[in-house]
């Protein structure tokens, strides 16, 4: 049983509430940088948007703080209703591990371990058996194009592959939200767009999606852009 689901915390009785929800946070970071200010955003189940921003706009504190990652200086964060404040390290953990997935510009795949591993691992924390999670994994691997690569290992298949094993690996659990932080940054343009076109199509399918990029092209490719400045959302 995950240790979210401890009585403490009841998750299965939680009412209807944003995905993510924002409100009044800031981000000051030893040493006096306010690298958020007052940042109070909804993002509501079913929703695609984007975090856009130059370099030093405050995207990647965003993305510590939506994937509790990191706690913020002031305000109130909840995710898939749960105020992060309240949770200890251990339930803040297992929050991470079940309601978010993340999905990284450098895919951050285990190198030794087959595409098929690689996906089922992302249910470690889920409670399933192994045979479960490999079948899970699969039927991941399927919906990303790559039914025909669960025994390769991430060198044999190219960057765009990658990154697509990385998606199965993040939605094999079905987050609350996926979580994409410069996913096509690593990519030449065709594998981009592949790949945005993957989490568009896993959008349209009901998947909350959140890609944080400084790309203005790829931000305007979204319903809905939240842009950053200097700490604030403008
Ligand atoms: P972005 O991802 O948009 O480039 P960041 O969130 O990384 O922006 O940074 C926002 C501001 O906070 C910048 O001024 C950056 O130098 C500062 N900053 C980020 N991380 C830290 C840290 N761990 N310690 C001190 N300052 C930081």
């Amino acid at each position: 049983m995950s240790v979210l689901a401890e009585p403490a915390v009841d998750v299965t009785e939680a009412p209807p509430h944003p995905v993510v929800e924002l409100e009044g946070v800031s981000k000051t970071y030893p040493g006096g940088v306010r690298a958020l200010r007052g940042v109070t955003l909804r993002i509501e189940a079913g929703e695609m948007c984007a975090i856009v921003g130059p370099s030093g706009s405050g995207k990647s504190t965003m993305l510590h703080l939506i994937g509790t990652l990191d706690r913020p200086s002031e305000g109130t964060v909840r995710i898939d209703g749960f105020d992060v404040a309240a949770l200890k390290d251990k339930q803040l953990s297992a929050l991470r591990a079940t309601r978010i997935g993340f999905v990284f510009q450098q895919f951050h795949l285990a190198v030794g371990q087959q595409v098929l591993d690689n996906v089922a691992d992302g249910l470690l924390y889920s409670g399933r058996r192994g045979p479960d999670r490999r079948a899970r994994a699969a039927e991941a691997l399927e919906r990303v194009g790559l039914a025909h690569r669960l025994d390769h290992l991430p060198n044999e298949l190219s960057g765009g592959e990658r990154q697509r094993v990385a998606v199965a690996r993040a939605i094999v659990g079905e987050p609350a939200v996926l979580l994409a932080d410069e996913p096509t940054g690593n990519l030449d343009s065709v594998s981009g767009a592949g790949v945005m076109a993957l989490l568009h199509e896993l959008h349209e399918a009901g998947t909350t999606v959140v890609v944080i990029t400084h790309d203005q092209d790829i931000a305007r490719s979204l319903p809905r852009q939240v842009k950053m400045h200097d700490g604030e959302v403008v």
